[in-house]
């Protein structure tokens, strides 16, 4: 039996305690906030996406994002559901493979988790911030509230510094970087973007489904179809979070970003055109705003038509060629510059964190220091929306757990 600490009661952290304590190690689990998991209680809307049934290595991303697949492969998405099910949690399916608890609520998840951890002596400690690791010999000293806990493994699973109000300060990279070693450098990722767009307030609110192409130094690089929610800083809603990873590391490499939204995706270019010309026929008596709430939503078309400086033609019908054209290419092709990300404080996960390549793919051991191990979202591992990243968290506390 050794005694192990963990650093971090989130995901990778508690399902790390729960593998470790099973295979009978005397497990301390340090938390710095007053109850566990808290990031996971934000999870989903707070119904934590806890999985998805189409796991698969493309969905991650980092420097060497093959690195994951050993922690995929032992803890798989029909092993995830073995796994939950047998602490006791039953769950659902729900849009594109999404795994979430029955109950909908991530609290089943938290609630769960803890009560198998202290079913097995796991020492849960709360309130207690790691402030500093020294390795000494073959042991691990750990600073602690004013005190020093001596330990033969130590595992960090400190998370990243996405959203540090739940707790991942980014004390998991100053760890890695005291005992040797490399971290590469945390940008945001599932991350809404700021847009400096004039007039883009007006829409503020609206929520549809739309096409996102993105761009970036004028060079198509993703497109993606999905909800976008328009905001008073910006864009956000799911199809936003996918491309935002590029967006984020674009901004870090000094380049420019702007999106291209198809505001009507079902329908062509072509089919459009036809419609809005049909249109006319009953636009007399109709201002241009009205007109166009018949297909788009009003605080949309407002957008539009001041942008487009549309506003002084008061009555539809005496819209020109030139200005169908100019709504035609606003509805399919809406280009908006974007200024930047809503930075690490909103983002739901980083990418970037401690490089892989110096730990070992198979038990995620350091190479350089025996018995220290790294889970979670502190790794350079991040995947995309959907239930990806609480997987790996689970897979790779998990193969920590299991291989301590
Ligand atoms: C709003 C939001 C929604 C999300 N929704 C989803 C979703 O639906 N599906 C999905 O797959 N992913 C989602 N994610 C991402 C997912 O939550 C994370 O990838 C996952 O929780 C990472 O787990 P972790 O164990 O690595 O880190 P965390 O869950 O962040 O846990 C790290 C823990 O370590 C503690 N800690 C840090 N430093 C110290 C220290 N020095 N001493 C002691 N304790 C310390 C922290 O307080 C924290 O409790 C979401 C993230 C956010 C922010």
């Amino acid at each position: 039996m050794s005694r192990v600490a963990i650093i971090g009661a989130g995901a990778s952290g508690l399902v790390c305690a729960i593998e470790a304590a099973r295979k009978g190690h005397q497990v301390t689990l340090f938390e710095k906030n007053s109850k566990v998991g808290r990031k996971i209680l934000a999870t989903g809307n707070g119904r934590c996406n806890i999985s998805n049934e189409k796991i698969n290595i493309t969905r991650y991303h980092g420097e060497s994002p093959s690195f994951a697949k050993e922690a995929l492969r032992r803890f798989d998405t029909f092993t995830c559901k073995a796994y939950f099910r047998a602490l006791g949690l039953e769950m659902r399916e729900g849009e594109e493979g999404r795994l979430y608890p029955m109950s909908h609520q991530a609290s089943s998840v938290v609630d769960l988790l803890i009560h198998e951890a202290r079913s097995l002596h796991v020492n849960v400690l709360l309130e207690s911030e790691v402030t500093k690791i020294e390795k000494k010999d073959a042991e691990f000293m750990l600073h602690v509230n004013a005190q020093t806990h001596i330990f033969d493994a130590c595992v960090i699973a400190t998370g990243s510094v996405a959203m540090p109000t739940l707790g991942s300060s980014g004390s998991g990279y100053d760890f890695a970087k005291s005992l040797g070693h490399s971290v590469i450098e945390p940008y945001p990722s599932l991350v809404q973007l700021i847009s400096d767009e004039p007039f883009l307030k007006e829409a503020s609110g609206v929520k549809m489904d739309a096409g996102v192409d993105l761009y970036i130094d004028n060079q198509k690089c993703q497109s993606v179809q999905g909800d976008l929610l328009f905001t008073t800083y910006g864009l956000s809603g799911s199809a936003i979070l996918e491309v935002s990873r590029k967006a984020s590391k674009a901004f870090v490499d000094g380049e420019t970003v702007h999106v291209v939204l198809d505001l009507l995706p079902n329908l062509s270019r072509e089919a459009l055109a036809s419609l809005l010309q049909k249109r006319l026929s009953f636009a007399k008596g109709k201002s241009l705003s009205l007109w166009l709430e018949g297909i788009i939503p009003k605080k949309l078309a407002l957008f539009i038509l001041q942008r487009e400086k549309l506003t002084s033609l008061k009555d539809a019908s005496s819209l020109g060629a030139k200005e169908m054209k100019k709504i035609l290419f606003a509805l399919k092709s809406l280009r908006l510059h974007v200024k930047a990300t809503k930075g690490f404080e909103s983002a739901e996960v980083c990418a970037g964190g401690v490089d892989v390549r110096e730990l070992d793919a198979k038990n995620l051991m350091s190479k350089k220091i025996p018995n220290l191990y790294f889970c979670g979202e502190v790794l350079d591992i991040d995947g995309d929306c959907g239930g990806f990243n609480l997987h790996f968290a689970w897979a790779s506390g998990y193969l920590v757990g299991q291989s301590l």
